[in-house]
């Protein structure tokens, strides 16, 4: 079958960023360890999504998206100082270290530390893939139905469709 709403994909990708012409290697899933997903639930990117649509089993893919269409461009206000009281007790972060936090309705995020002084710690709250376009090519590997009861849970159960939660 072709990739279409309520289907579970299983897929191989390799993720480049491109920022200035530059591409980097991020990270990637395997034959072994693929990725995969229920498309069409809002779970991944859209337009990651809408490139893959009606391919099928075997298919290999390579497209772009811009950063606009992925994690945003960057916003050059997402700085936040945090005061130094916040670490009483911990030892103060280091810059470029990656910050877990959790704001008032409880969503984790993590920050960057962009700069540590006496009185507090910056931290840029952007994507750490904001502002640059992303590179995938991969192959699928399965294409399924989606069983009821990923579709109950709204997420896939593994290639097999039985991970028992
Ligand atoms: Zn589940």
């Amino acid at each position: 079958m072709n990739i279409e709403q309520e289907s579970v994909v299983a897929l191989t990708y390799d993720l480049y960023t491109n920022e200035n012409g530059e591409e980097k290697f991020v990270e990637q899933a395997t034959e072994e360890n693929p990725l995969v997903f229920l498309y069409g639930v809002g779970m991944m990117l859209p337009k990651f999504e809408e490139n893959l649509q009606d391919l099928s089993v075997g298919d290999t893919y390579d497209f772009e998206l811009t950063a606009g269409d992925a994690y945003g461009e960057k916003d050059e206000n997402a700085i936040a100082e945090l005061p130094i009281d916040m670490f009483q007790g911990n030892d103060l972060p280091e810059v470029g270290s990656i910050l877990p936090l959790q704001d008032n309705q409880g969503h984790q995020f993590q920050a960057r530390v962009t700069g540590v002084t006496e009185i507090s710690v910056t931290v840029d709250l952007n994507h750490p893939m904001a502002g640059q376009d992303l590179h995938f090519k991969g192959k699928i590997l399965e294409v399924r139905k989606a069983t009821a009861d990923e579709l109950a849970h709204g997420h896939a159960h593994g290639v097999d469709g039985h991970s028992g939660h």
